[in-house]
């Protein structure tokens, strides 16, 4: 071996031996009330330990010793909680205003990513807008930038042609009914390294065209032979099932078209441990901010959105719901609640990014809206912490404060189990074991 080679595999050995500084530099939060995502009674008196991005010890004053030489952090009169975790959301075609797919940049990206981190969700799964600059960004987390939310994505997903969300983001979608096209997809998309596919099925109550069920089944196989997992929008009973059969993994909103719901399909949805992200508040989103216009008083609100998106959305003309809409909305409220009560896994999702529903503002909504249909605020904080790891196949690593894991936290303010909308009064945040300074991150 050449001298220099040997210099250079020694330089690198030790390199490798030596703990850097950000890994030996180790935090302790003492006295918080510890809520740790997995759905327990909080832990009054605790202590988490944190050793650079990663949590070393999590529990009780009593059974988690402080190590010397740690940076105390005095967390009394506070309350910790995982960060929380968003598996529905479009990256990058919020900008001004309007709704513009076409405009997807970079820095959009970046800017709703950091959006999401303001308001404590540090991780989410973004869902099928995603062209070359979301791997761009996805690329530089991985390899350590601190660029907001850590983010999970589907690349483009799929619909039929001209199917939703066809009308909203036009040629983004992959539009096909040939189910060996849809294959020769699955396979760039693979190349991608897509961590999910996405598939639109959806027909607008039979307005606009579906995806055929032979495109489906060939997504599927075709996803599983590269190890990918397929979530899917859906809307219907009959589709819902049809996709569990074909071996989809996941959920995006709600069965709505129906509350016949078989009780033995709940136990297979529950035995099988696929997550439903209900994304209740894209449903309500109609008549929201009409009915609540208080929700734009909301200081994240001025602080991530323009001042004219504010004043556009004040502007909106009250209209009335349809009875559609308004049935669908509690059918799917009711479904959600009977799902989670049989055992299936919930998560949060909010469709944050399409049309006026803002990036974290609606993640918040959409746990209110988790209690608002029967959850406790335990169930719901588990929803956006704990599920959404499972969700992601990340449990390992996310969704808790337990040793081992990420560490990605929030240190509150107020109880979040009296009142869940207490998760936004964010004293402080970290992800990845950094604290972040909520004030300069760059959201609009
Ligand atoms: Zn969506």
């Amino acid at each position: 071996m050449p001298r220099s080679l040997l210099t250079l595999c020694l330089l690198l050995a030790l390199a490798a031996c030596k703990p850097s500084a950000e890994e030996s530099h180790t935090q302790a939060i003492i006295g918080a009330v510890l809520i740790d995502g997995n759905g327990g009674p909080p832990i009054t008196d605790s202590v988490v330990v944190v050793s650079g991005s990663r949590i070393r010890g999590a529990g009780s004053r009593a059974n988690v010793p402080v190590p010397a030489g740690s940076d105390k952090i005095d967390g009394r009169g506070r309350f910790l909680v995982p960060g929380l975790i968003d598996l529905h959301v479009h990256l990058g075609t919020r900008g001004g205003p309007g709704f513009t797919a076409s405009d997807y940049t970079r820095q959009r990206i970046e800017k709703n990513l950091n959006a999401y981190l303001y308001f404590g969700i540090t991780t989410v799964r973004s869902a099928g807008a995603d062209r070359e600059a979301g791997f761009e960004v996805r690329k530089a987390q991985r390899d350590g930038a601190p660029l907001g939310a850590r983010m999970f994505t589907a690349g483009r997903g799929f619909t039929a042609p001209g199917g939703p969300p066809s009308q909203e983001i036009g040629k983004i979608t992959r539009q096909t009914d040939d189910p060996d096209d849809a294959r020769r997809q699955v396979t760039e998309l693979a190349s991608q390294q897509a961590d999910l596919i996405k598939i639109w099925v959806d027909d607008a109550h039979g307005k606009q065209p579906k995806v055929k069920r032979e495109v489906i089944e060939a997504i599927l196989e075709e996803a599983r032979k590269h190890k990918i997992p397929v979530v899917a929008h859906i809307a219907t009973l009959a589709d819902t099932a049809h996709l569990v059969d074909a071996g989809a993994a996941g959920f995006l909103h709600m069965i709505r078209d129906t509350e016949e719901i078989d009780p033995a399909f709940i136990v297979k949805l529950r035995d099988l441990r696929l997550v439903f992200a209900p994304t209740l508040v894209r449903q309500e989103l109609a008549w929201l901010y009409t009915e609540k216009p208080r929700l734009l008083d909301d200081p994240g609100a001025a602080r991530t959105l323009e001042p004219e998106v504010i004043a556009a959305v004040r502007a909106l003309p009250k209209g009335q719901p349809s009875e559609t809409a308004l049935l669908e909305f509690e059918r799917a409220r009711r479904n959600t609640r009977r799902l989670a009560s049989s055992g299936v896994l919930i998560g949060v999702g909010s469709d944050g990014g399409s049309s006026i529903d803002f990036p974290g503002l609606m993640t918040h909504r959409e746990i209110e809206l988790l209690v608002e249909s029967g959850f406790s605020a335990v169930e719901a904080l588990t929803a956006a912490t704990r599920n959404g790891a499972i969700a992601l196949g990340k449990l390992d690593e996310l969704g808790t404060l337990e040793a081992g894991k990420r560490a990605d936290l929030l240190l509150l303010e107020a109880n979040p189990l009296e009142d869940v909308r207490n998760l936004r009064k964010i004293d402080r945040l970290m992800r990845d074991g950094q604290w972040i300074e909520r004030d300069k991150l760059v959201v609009k």
